[in-house]
């Protein structure tokens, strides 16, 4: 499939459209914002698309299951609120809730 075909059926965008996006980012990746925008995101449940990522963000939202919650506690564990169950007793844990 060519490049144009695959964007039209695959995101309901054209070329221009595409282009016009990336360059309302500034080029740039939404996530890291540094790395070109290269890759077309879009929700696989409702097929809206979200803007355009770099191939890194792209793998690595979709590694987290494109999951925002799951996104959430990755950036608290890396900020060092690690979501961890408390020891209340020897061998007894509580789980956060
Ligand atoms: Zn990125």
């Amino acid at each position: 499939m060519a490049p144009a075909e695959h964007l039209r059926r695959s995101y309901g965008l054209n070329e221009a459209e595409r282009d016009e996006l990336i360059a309302s980012q500034g080029g740039v990746c939404c996530i890291c914002q540094s790395a070109p925008a290269v890759h077309v995101d879009h929700c696989h449940k409702t097929g809206r698309v979200r803007g355009v990522l770099c191939f890194n963000c792209n793998s690595a939202i979709g590694l987290l299951r494109d999951n925002p919650e799951t996104i959430n506690r990755a950036a608290d564990y890396l900020e060092g609120n690690a979501w961890k169950p408390t020891l209340v007793a020897p061998g007894v844990y509580r789980l956060p809730s």
